[in-house]
């Protein structure tokens, strides 16, 4: 255990003794007034790797020199650009590289997924998520229940945050979906709430949706990047996330896909389909009937999107680099740092100005930390901004900051809290 300590002497020997202290500088730091800004978003758009322009420039001068061609003469041909992901994603959320696919953008794969997953009967048609889920998945989620002729006001079960908080206990999910048992389809939850940073427990939200008969997938959009994951092992069914959170794989960027095992040669699974999903030996026979690939890439409708890819291939380098588990374990240290110098500023004097709405236990949380202003909230986050850090605002009065390691430092920490602390303390 680190014990830590708000001073600047001990943020400067933790930025000393880390490994992956050289990573920032393969990354651009927004400037503010000429400085490197304290950027503490990297869970809502992570940084530019210096390194994705070269990547991004590659396919451009290839499409200049070959045009069509491309697709077989590129240096990282077009044709199969898609098939380098598995590999490099699969040690970020523990799959099997069959078990993986990068396509379309998330709230998309939610939606393809839900198509061959969500199989409603007018006995077992319930959709168990958790309340307040982020509004691009309670939209899917509806549309989907719509689609099937159901009313979402009674298909959609949402499990309540504790009163008066933003924790939703697990042992709460698991019970609803025991009580809906039988008439529960679909469990689909955030792996990592959006707005308060809580992780879920995954694995048992998993065993106990298949208890009941039921399958279970989870938006991974907060997840991907930021928690250790063991989709394959969790008996998952399936999974999404967007690449350009903590994957700062550059704004709408391309989206993972994960699909179980037991699932991907199963021919007969509901999807919708396209080409790209088509077994490769006939694609270009054109024939009429459909033969999906028989691993996760069966799911893919379109050819892939080169250039945003390559701002992800940059940025899965990166993480093939610096390891998973050095970033989880980083990623914790800095939001326990953040977690102590919250507590002082609360201590300080009688007065409590911060509600903190991430857990604090370790398994619970991963880099970002939720923080309820008791007082002139607005204000703080101005003078968060006119001091040169980079946050994000939910109303009604949330500051949300994520400090990443692949390029936040103990100093942006402790110079964040020194802020927070001047304004509220004076
Ligand atoms: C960021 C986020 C999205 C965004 O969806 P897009 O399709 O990428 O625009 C959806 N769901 C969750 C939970 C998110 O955090």
């Amino acid at each position: 255990m680190t014990t830590f300590s708000n001073t600047l002497e001990f943020a400067q020997q933790q930025d000393q003794q880390d490994q992956l202290h050289h990573f920032r500088d393969r990354f651009y730091i927004p400037q503010i007034n000429g400085k490197d800004s304290i950027y503490l978003t990297g869970n809502s758009l992570g940084l530019q790797p210096k390194s994705t322009q070269d990547h991004v420039l590659d396919e451009l001068e290839d499409w200049a020199n070959y045009g069509v061609e491309g697709h077989f003469h590129a240096r990282n041909p077009w044709l199969s650009y898609h098939e380098i992901f598995p590999d490099m994603l699969s040690p970020l959320v523990g799959a099997m590289p069959e078990e993986l696919v990068v396509m379309n953008q998330l709230t998309v794969n939610l939606h393809l997924l839900m198509i061959s997953f969500y199989r409603p009967t007018p006995q077992r048609y319930k959709i168990i998520c958790e309340a307040k889920a982020f509004p691009s998945d309670q939209y899917a989620l509806q549309s989907q229940v719509r689609l099937h002729g159901f009313d979402p006001d009674t298909a959609i079960i949402e499990v309540e945050p504790l009163e008066g908080t933003s924790y939703i206990d697990n042992e709460a999910i698991l019970d609803t979906i025991r009580k809906h048992g039988d008439e529960v389809a679909l469990v689909m939850i955030g792996g990592v709430n959006y707005y308060s940073g809580q992780v879920f427990d995954m694995q048992q939200i998993c065993k106990v949706a298949h208890e009941v008969g039921a399958y279970c997938g989870f938006d991974l959009a907060h997840a991907a990047g930021n928690v250790q994951l063991e989709l394959h092992d969790w008996q998952v069914d399936f999974a999404c996330w967007c690449s350009y959170k903590y994957l700062n794989s550059g704004p709408g960027g391309v989206s993972g896909a994960f699909i179980h095992q037991r699932h991907i040669t199963d021919s007969s699974m509901m999807r919708l389909a396209g080409w790209w999903g088509h077994d490769k030996e006939n694609r270009f026979k054109m024939e009429k009937d459909f033969l999906p690939i028989p691993t996760a890439e069966g799911w893919q409708l379109s050819n892939a999107p080169v250039l945003s890819m390559a701002a992800h291939k940059a940025s899965l380098e990166i993480f093939q680099e610096a390891g998973m588990h050095n970033l989880v374990a980083k990623g914790k240290l800095l939001s326990g740092y953040l977690l102590h110098i919250l507590h002082e500023i609360n201590h300080t004097t009688s007065q409590k100005f911060i509600e903190v709405l991430t857990p604090e236990n370790e398994n619970e949380r991963g880099c970002q930390v939720s923080m309820l202003m008791l007082k002139d909230g607005k204000k703080v986050f101005e003078s968060l901004i006119q001091n040169g850090v980079i946050a994000d605002w939910r109303e009604p009065n949330v500051i949300r900051v994520a400090p990443v390691p692949l390029y936040n430092t103990f100093e942006d920490v402790f110079n964040f809290g020194k802020i927070l602390q001047h304004y509220l303390l004076g």
